[in-house]
């Protein structure tokens, strides 16, 4: 996505560890323009996969899963990192976040998936796929289908892809950042 990958070299940037920083029109700041071009392009890459319901994980992932299901005229869930009390009936797994070191839960009531569903799994990064795991997690735990992941932004490098397709999951990413060093960021063509 030549839009996407313009904005991410204008405007990203890099810190320790392998972290891209995109506050300004993805993880703070958001570009409706650019989100509904990314919702576009999700639609177009996924066109012949059978989905009845997408996915994602509050709070990054609200924003390109829902331009996605408004144009495929689905229903998005979001997995919670928090459980309401009144949420009874759910089932729950663990991730681990390298951004913030640290594991968390992430639930999603068993009233809004099950074992008829077909789903796609929206988020803004792939990095090492442990947010893509756990998702996979839950979905099998549903007895529900994964048909495929998108993903606006996929660090190579971090190899995430690697442990997904490795689980015969297809990905679709919308720019791939094959390296950060030294704080240049170079994007595959
Ligand atoms: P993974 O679970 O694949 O290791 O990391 C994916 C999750 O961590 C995404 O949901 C995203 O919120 C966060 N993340 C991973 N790498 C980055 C990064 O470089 N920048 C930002 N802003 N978030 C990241």
């Amino acid at each position: 996505m030549k839009l996407l990958k313009e904005k991410i070299l204008q405007d990203g940037k890099c810190f320790e560890g392998g972290i891209l920083k995109v506050d300004s029109f993805i993880n703070h700041q958001m570009d409706p323009t650019l989100m509904k071009a990314i919702g576009i392009e999700f639609v177009r890459r996924f066109a012949n996969t059978k989905v009845n319901k997408i996915i994602t994980i509050e709070a990054s992932g609200i924003a390109p899963a829902i331009m996605t299901g408004f144009l495929m005229d689905l229903p998005v869930i979001f997995a919670k990192k928090k459980r309401p009390n009144t949420m009874k009936n759910y089932l729950s797994t663990t991730v681990h976040s390298f951004t913030k070191d640290r594991d968390y839960e992430i639930v999603i009531s068993t009233e809004f998936i099950g074992p008829d569903d077909n789903i796609l799994f929206i988020d803004d990064f792939l990095a090492y796929g442990n947010a893509a795991s756990g998702i996979l997690d839950l979905v099998e735990q549903a007895g529900a289908n994964m048909v495929g992941m998108g993903f606006i932004i996929e660090k190579e490098f971090q190899n995430g892809r690697l442990l997904l397709e490795s689980k015969g999951i297809k990905v679709e990413s919308l720019a791939i950042i094959e390296s950060l060093s030294n704080r240049n960021i170079k994007i595959k063509e």
